[in-house]
């Protein structure tokens, strides 16, 4: 469907890392990125970027095998922390919820923030998706983290994100994290900062990657910022990812624009992705 000559785009990803010898995980991960881009796209056509966004997102975070919602990692004191940002280009206007426990879908969060008055939330207390949101209590740990948790092991699979833009231009940018396991309670990474995502009328960015690495380049805002000021989106992500590989610094992002133009660059793991306009094409580069 072509209106406008806007041409309804979703790119979504599943996390930043190696898959080396863990091939059951690729194939899962393709799979399971596949169909979720399919569900969306079909929401960002019938709905707007907004719902396909939250859509996409959703069904990540419920899916065991990305490192957000249901099996994400565990913090060093043993509990599960989960962090994730929304944010509409076009209205300008970014929210977060960091650090929130026991709720199924932190994005579900992030998107319902865009309405207050404070937009970005630290949790101060476990209970306060059930106090303030009045969510249903939800236990996000798996078998598998824990295990991990208790061998204190890294896993691999991770963050998740996604960006879309509809018919009406509109470009949305959404992104949900475990964090990165046994963190100290308390720590915030990038993706509940504009630095993990960010958009504007013009583009939207997802990032996934050592948090604190991709807040010292700002990483989503600085490539969304570049193509405000007209350079065009390749240029703009080649220039940030130039400055990551001269600090040595570890990432992966997705990246769309008002055209249509998708751009995904990683340093030196890999970022599994699929997109949709259409055709889903499920990828890991
Ligand atoms: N960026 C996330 C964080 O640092 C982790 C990840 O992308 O896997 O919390």
């Amino acid at each position: 469907m072509i209106l406008n000559n806007i041409k309804p785009k979703i790119v979504i990803h599943g996390g930043y890392g190696s898959f080396e010898g863990m091939n059951d995980t690729r194939k899962a991960v393709h799979e399971s990125l596949t169909k979720i881009v399919n569900k969306a796209y079909a929401v960002l056509l019938q709905k707007n970027a907004k719902t396909a966004v939250v859509e996409a997102v959703k069904l990540m975070e419920d899916d065991p095998l990305y490192n957000a919602g249901t099996g994400s990692r565990i913090q060093a004191d043993g509990k599960i922390r989960m962090s994730a940002s929304f944010m509409h280009g076009n209205a300008l206007r970014f929210s977060g919820i960091i650090n929130i426990q026991n709720i199924q879908n932190p994005i579900e969060v992030a998107q319902n923030l865009q309405n207050e008055h404070y937009p970005i939330i630290a949790c101060n207390h476990s209970n306060y998706g059930q106090d303030i949101w009045n969510l249903p209590h939800y236990n996000p740990e798996t078998e598998h983290r824990r295990k991990e948790y208790e061998s204190r092991r890294k896993g691999k699979t991770g963050t998740v994100g996604a960006v879309a833009i509809d018919i009406n231009g509109n470009i949305v940018a959404g992104t949900s994290t475990g964090g990165i396991g046994n963190e100290t309670p308390g720590r915030v990474g990038d993706s509940p900062t504009v630095a993990g995502n960010y958009a504007s009328k013009n583009a939207g960015v997802s990032v996934t990657g050592i948090g604190e690495e991709i807040v010292n380049l700002s990483v989503a805002s600085r490539i969304v910022s570049l193509v405000d000021e007209e350079i065009n989106l390749n240029d703009a992500v080649q220039s940030v990812m130039a400055r990551a590989k001269e600090n040595k610094y570890n990432f992966g992002i997705i990246s769309l624009d008002r055209f249509g133009n998708c751009i995904v660059e990683k340093t030196t793991e890999e970022i599994y992705y699929a997109s949709s306009d259409g055709q889903a094409q499920t990828f890991y580069h």
